[in-house]
């Protein structure tokens, strides 16, 4: 089967590359290197069935191209990470709900099947222990620049059914939390690479507010292999799935297990949210999904602890990963 994958060169695009590419699938991928690097496919390259195309996926031609070749596309090109979504919000905005709507309406003259990667950041301000595909969305208010990035994937997940629907084209939307692994960059702000980087370099590891706030970490193969799976199931196409793990930990417990497994002597220090992105900025307490809809459509049992991703992010990030 021929597979497009959009932001391939990105940190989870490259493991998902990785994992078609194992599953003999002739494996396409675009990216234009805004977030993505070339460094996450170079032990691609050289495999026969990877081919790679540096370029946005705003370039209409050569996409309709590349989505007219493929079988299946997984759209994972977007501005992500809540510091680049502080620091750029029109980039932010644009490229996902552009993005999106050019794929789609592509994949629409042949009916092609799109998986379309959201975000858990969609379920906002929610004070519900768990989340579930059918809740209700809290947003923030406009003026704070981090609710950009959920309503940009909203809209998108609103064209993707809309897609569906309309002109039926199957599509799959899948609602990744927190994804965590080697190849991840700390450079958007992402918590797990920065404090593995901090306690491997004895800096002091940044706690932001009190650290009470709670994320679950679901390790990238077995977000993958999620993604792979359940685009075999028939009954998935036109739902929407929350990819996660459901055990979850707090901000500083993550910190102390990253100092304690890394053997660092970095001091954990508490760096208020205003200080570490803007005035006003809000941060979700807790965010765990309910993953029963996605174990009813295939077997997913994530295989990965916390220890294995520090490990592995630890071995990544003192160059002996890939
Ligand atoms: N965080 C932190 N220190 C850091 C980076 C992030 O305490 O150096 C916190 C952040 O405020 C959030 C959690 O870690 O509560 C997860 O942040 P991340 O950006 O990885 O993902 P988010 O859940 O915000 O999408």
């Amino acid at each position: 089967m021929k597979v497009l994958i959009t932001g391939g060169a990105g940190f989870i695009g490259s493991h998902l590359a990785e994992a078609c590419l194992n599953q003999s699938n002739e494996v396409y991928i675009i990216d234009d290197l805004s977030t993505g690097s070339i460094r996450n496919i170079e032990h691609l390259k050289s495999q026969k069935h990877f081919h790679y195309v540096i370029d946005s996926i705003l370039n209409r031609p050569l996409t309709a191209e590349l989505i007219d070749a493929a079988d299946l596309i997984f759209h994972l090109a977007a501005a992500v990470g809540v510091r680049l979504i502080i620091e750029s919000p029109v980039r932010t905005i644009e490229t996902n709900i552009k993005g999106t709507e050019l794929v789609l309406d592509l994949a629409s003259k042949k009916k092609k099947r799109v998986v379309i990667t959201s975000t858990s950041e969609v379920y906002g301000k929610s004070s519900n222990e768990m989340f579930s595909e059918n809740d209700d969305l809290i947003l923030g208010p406009t003026h704070k620049a981090r609710w950009s990035y959920a309503a940009s994937k909203l809209v998108d997940e609103f064209l993707a059914l809309a897609y569906y629907r309309e002109k039926q084209v199957p599509v799959i939307i899948v609602r990744l939390f927190n994804t965590v692994g080697p190849r991840q960059t700390g450079r958007y702000g992402m918590v797990i690479p920065r404090f593995v980087g901090q306690a491997i370099t004895e800096e002091p590891i940044t706690v932001y507010g009190d650290g009470q706030q709670t994320r679950t970490f679901l390790h990238v193969k077995d977000a993958v292999s999620a993604m792979t799976e359940i685009v075999k199931n028939q009954e998935a196409w036109g739902e929407i799935f929350n990819i996660g793990v459901d055990n979850d930990i707090s901000v500083l417990s993550l910190a102390e297990m990253v100092k304690e497994n890394l053997n660092s002597n970095s001091e954990i220090v508490f760096i208020p949210y205003e200080q570490a992105y803007e005035e006003g900025f809000e941060d979700m307490r807790r965010r765990k999904p309910d993953i029963s809809k996605i174990q009813k459509h295939i077997s997913f049992y994530p295989q990965f602890s916390l220890q294995d991703v520090i490990a592995d992010v630890a071995e990544d990030q003192r160059g002996a990963g890939f």
